[in-house]
């Protein structure tokens, strides 16, 4: 990735007294929220409140999450290095940058053409080579590519879809948000030799996960 030193300051305060204050603890995770420059996956007008503590607008009424959801959402999730992820929710494709610095490979889904020819560009721009974006149903995950060793749902499901649990490979890690349209719970889930071991975290608010295996 391309580094750039605009709100560098701004950058590294948001990750100590929003992240690393509230509990984060993998390095790599840490590293990864200090570089990627959070303000150029959102429109000019925020550039100012990038690097505050909640989401923001990023049109379709859809939003970029907050930053500390994105970093601990990364965290359960483990990453060394050599790992194929799969994301749902691509939205501004902040989460899909944080990822890309993380593991060997992402996959993310869209379902909002909009938003990801926007992602696209801004992760085109940024140079990164490892990320695959696709505009589909993510509900129903991509399994063209499957099995993956991590998946990350950033839009809030009413249960764990079928395909996610299928697609999610021997040892894998999955998180994401279940619950209502307004509110959820923080899901993780692991896989192991075919059996699911599931966990609940935190309260959290997402935008809903619309699609077959989602919200109709
Ligand atoms: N990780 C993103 C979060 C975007 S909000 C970011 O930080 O910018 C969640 C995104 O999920 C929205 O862009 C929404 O359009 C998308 N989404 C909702 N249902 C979906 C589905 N079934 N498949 C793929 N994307 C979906």
């Amino acid at each position: 990735m391309i580094e750039v030193s605009e709100w560098k300051h701004e950058r590294e305060r948001m990750v100590e007294e929003q992240i690393v204050k509230r509990g984060v603890k993998d390095t790599r995770v840490i590293q990864a929220m200090k570089k990627v420059p959070r303000h150029l996956f959102i429109d000019k007008t925020y550039y100012h409140q990038a690097y505050n503590d909640y989401p923001l607008p990023i049109g379709q009424s859809q939003t970029i999450s907050q930053p500390y959801m994105v970093a601990s959402m990364t965290e359960l999730l483990e990453l060394k290095g050599d790992e194929r992820v799969l994301e749902i929710g691509t939205g501004s494709g902040y989460q899909t940058a944080i990822l890309a610095l993380l593991c060997s490979k992402v996959y993310s889904v869209e379902r909002i053409s909009e938003l990801t020819k926007k992602a696209r560009l801004t992760l085109e721009q940024l140079g990164f080579s490892n990320i695959n974006l696709i505009v589909r149903d993510g509900s129903l995950g991509w399994p063209e590519f499957a099995p993956y060793n991590g998946i990350i749902v950033t839009a809030g499901a009413p249960e764990i879809p079928d395909a996610l649990i299928e697609q999610l490979a021997n040892n894998g890690r999955m998180t994401i948000p279940v619950g209502n349209e307004a509110c959820q719970t923080l899901n993780y889930v692991e896989k192991h030799k075919g059996r699911i071991y599931r966990k609940e975290f935190f309260g959290c608010a997402f935008v809903p996960l619309v699609g077959k295996g989602g919200w109709k």
